[in-house]
């Protein structure tokens, strides 16, 4: 079986602070040898344990990316025991578009995984991530946000895991990212996902949803920073006391928590991120986009709990999510 293309530019197991790229080989129309040069920086003093830490998995989603670049140029060796690998863009290609999947192969890193070394650009860089960079960690924190569809309350989460001890491994490290919100998830659709890959390999995973709307803010940028640095130092790995903050924690058991759209149109709100609902309350309308007269559709709430998420753009398709409700633990 022929190995992954993709080559480091840095040592990933010496002492110190390198910068570098991963470099994929991709022969193209305007660049007949080029690469696509994929950032990455790896900190690293001593013995101890690995974390690695991902943004950009979705190209439209900028905490990660933001707290990543910031903790590359700010961490010091003599800050840690260990080691850190960062790569604030998985999807490199995605985060320089702008966009949720790659615009080469149209690749959604998160629904990519183990990947494959001789597939496509997604691919390849899930595979290598799959089989040269997840067996070095024993931590593993994933940035997301909503990207440009979707905006959330800001939570850290970890999944429902058959193994109870991995589980309550991964609970315990999203307390300590101490979003203002942790999450306990089922995942109802996790083939592909990198978090079934770092599950797998049986690895402290965290997760984030942080904000949304294809940006960032001042709030959820300093939650990212904070929860970064809070994983660092629960692991081990950084020095120094966690900062902790109340944290309310929620649950999202099954399918009851989405609203999915039937209907095109335009969406009016009826509930706003973080309202407290009840269970049969309208969370927003659909209204006919092209005519007037008509009454809109109202979307219910399937559970009682709170609004944790809300479909972004003003406008709605049939078959988008509306809006997620999570329950109150
Ligand atoms: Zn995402």
């Amino acid at each position: 079986m022929p190995g992954n293309p993709i080559t480091p530019t840095i040592p990933l197991n010496e002492d110190g602070v390198h910068h570098g790229f991963l470099r994929l080989p991709y022969s193209r129309d305007d660049s007949a040898w080029g690469s696509v040069m994929i950032p990455i920086t790896v900190i690293k003093n001593g013995i101890g344990p690995c974390a690695l830490l991902t943004g950009g998995n979705h190209g439209d989603e900028y905490e990660g990316p933001v707290a990543l670049m910031e903790l590359a140029v700010s961490l010091k060796p003599e800050d840690i025991e260990g080691r850190v690998i960062i790569l604030p863009a998985m999807n490199y290609p995605a985060f320089r578009a702008g966009t949720r999947t790659s615009p080469i192969d149209r690749g959604n890193m998160n629904r990519s995984f183990p990947g494959s070394p001789n597939g496509t650009v997604t691919e390849k860089i899930a595979d290598y991530i799959q089989t040269v960079l997840l067996p070095e960690a024993s931590i593993v924190l994933d940035f997301h946000s909503g990207g440009k569809t979707l905006d959330f309350i800001p939570f850290a989460s970890a999944h429902v895991l058959e193994n109870k001890e991995q589980q309550a491994a991964c609970v315990a490290a999203v307390e300590a990212f101490n979003a203002p919100y942790s999450m306990i998830m089922l995942e109802i659709d996790n083939v592909g996902m990198y978090d079934t890959s770092v599950e797998d390999q049986g690895k402290t995973f965290v997760t984030t949803e942080l904000g949304g709307g294809g940006t960032s803010t001042a709030r959820s940028n300093a939650i990212a920073k904070k929860g970064v640095r809070n994983v660092l130092k629960h692991a081990g790995i950084m020095k120094g006391e966690l900062e902790i903050a109340p944290s309310i924690m929620l649950d999202m058991p099954d399918d009851d928590c989405f609203v999915f759209s039937q209907d095109d149109g335009m969406i009016e709100a009826v509930k706003d991120l973080g309202d407290e609902v009840e269970k049969g309350d309208i969370v927003a309308r659909v209204w006919p986009a092209d005519r007037t007269g008509r009454m809109p559709v109202d979307y219910r709430a399937r559970r009682s709990g709170i609004v944790v998420s809300r479909h972004f753009p003003g406008q709605v398709k049939a078959g988008d999510c509306m809006a997620v409700v999570a329950v109150k633990v």
